[in-house]
């Protein structure tokens, strides 16, 4: 079938359509849960709703991939498919919103622009690239390949632009940034500046790359003085962490860029080179949670240094706003909260929940769908096991 503008146009918007009814389809029932669970103490509530969050996020990640190949498969050629996996992704990412406006109902369809904004949605830009990879790791792939790597570098290097986007920042109070400098300066961090986010939901977070700091609008309503410093000494703590340990950060957060190969690899190397582009995927994060959870764990016990109790309920308050459960099935660049409260003397007046899944049956099903249309497209596009 020969794709014109016309059915590449359609296609696209199917797929948006597709994706989204698809994401609300797999958290539906996470928002039934939270339903039935009101009335019950918030880390019930988390530990009902956490797992369909981490299937929203998978939909997200898998459907623009699941149906670009589908579109493939149907000949698409790459303007059909890489628009496609764009639209999939607004659509999966948009189908994402109802289960966010179930746990925080201050999170409203005005950020609908997000989806639509790629280049901040680092998996989506990898398959769209990917699959318009030339077979070979030619000056078209090589190109493709340092394009890639120059992304990263910008979002690394400018986060506040590339990650968050501008619009999304706030500049801090300037009394917020008085505190902030004093407690770099006390905790010795390399710091260039605090911002507020309209979009870091009910979380703070340090950026040691660019040495900046990063607070969620609400956290400066929700905490007081004495919580908000707590939080600010921890993330100063994460500033000034080694370099190897930020650059092994930024490694494991991108190593999933190596699947931009996958084409040429499976071109040059076949099945075998395959495997070996997998380990370079998964070894990096898997070998830096230990570490990541270490740091943290010293992080902690800074934040919590000049007053542990300001410290305890900043995290209580952050996990209870955002519904982020107290114990999960394995922790990951995280201990779990229950831990981290006792690590600083602060006894929790709720009984340790149970483990929280990370992710639900439907987010399970759609990654093992998109990761055996990526095997199969593979076979068909190099004509291995007879697809
Ligand atoms: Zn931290």
């Amino acid at each position: 079938m020969a794709w014109n503008t016309t059915s590449s146009a359609s296609a696209a918007a199917g797929s948006l359509l597709v994706a989204f009814g698809w994401n609300v389809a797999a958290t539906w029932p996470g928002m039934r849960g939270l339903r039935r669970a009101v009335g019950a103490h918030w880390s019930e509530q988390a530990r009902v709703v956490f797992p369909h969050l981490g299937t929203a996020s998978i939909v997200a990640i898998y459907a623009p991939v699941t149906l670009g190949l589908a579109a493939h498969a149907l000949d698409a050629g790459t303007f059909g498919v890489v628009s496609v996996i764009l639209m999939a992704s607004a659509g999966a990412i948009l189908g994402s919103f109802p289960i966010s406006r179930a746990i925080d109902p201050a999170s409203s369809w005005s950020r609908w622009p997000v989806a639509f904004q790629f280049w901040r949605h680092q998996v989506v830009v990898l398959w769209a690239l990917g699959m318009a990879m030339p077979s070979e790791l030619n000056v078209v792939g090589c190109g493709m390949a340092l394009l890639w790597l120059a992304w990263v570098a910008a979002t690394n290097l400018a986060p506040l632009r590339m990650g968050f986007g501008r619009s999304n920042i706030l500049p801090a109070p300037p009394g917020l940034v008085a505190r902030a400098r004093r407690i770099a300066e006390e905790s010795n961090a390399p710091f260039r500046g605090i911002h507020l986010s309209r979009t870091a939901g009910h979380n703070a977070l340090a950026l040691p790359v660019s040495s900046e700091v990063v607070v969620a609008e609400s956290l400066v309503r929700e905490l007081d003085e004495a919580e908000l410093d707590a939080i600010l000494r921890h993330e100063m703590d994460h500033l000034r962490e080694p370099t190897w340990m930020t650059l092994g950060r930024v490694v494991s957060a991108n190593a999933h860029g190596v699947l931009l190969l996958a084409k040429p690899v499976m071109g040059t190397f076949g099945h075998a080179g395959i495997g070996a582009l997998m380990l370079a995927w998964l070894l990096p994060s898997m070998g830096l949670g230990r570490l990541a959870r270490k740091f943290e764990s010293k992080a902690d016990a800074h934040g919590a240094g000049a007053d542990p109790m300001a410290f305890a309920s900043a995290l209580l308050k952050m996990h209870r706003k955002a519904l982020v459960p107290a114990v999960l099935e394995r922790p990951g660049t995280h201990p779990h909260l229950y831990d981290r409260l006792i690590a600083c003397g602060f006894t929790p007046d709720f009984p340790r929940p149970k483990p929280a899944n990370v992710m639900s049956l439907p987010g399970a099903l759609t990654a093992a769908a998109g990761g055996l249309m990526v095997a199969v497209s593979l076979g068909r596009w190099f004509g291995v096991g007879g697809l």
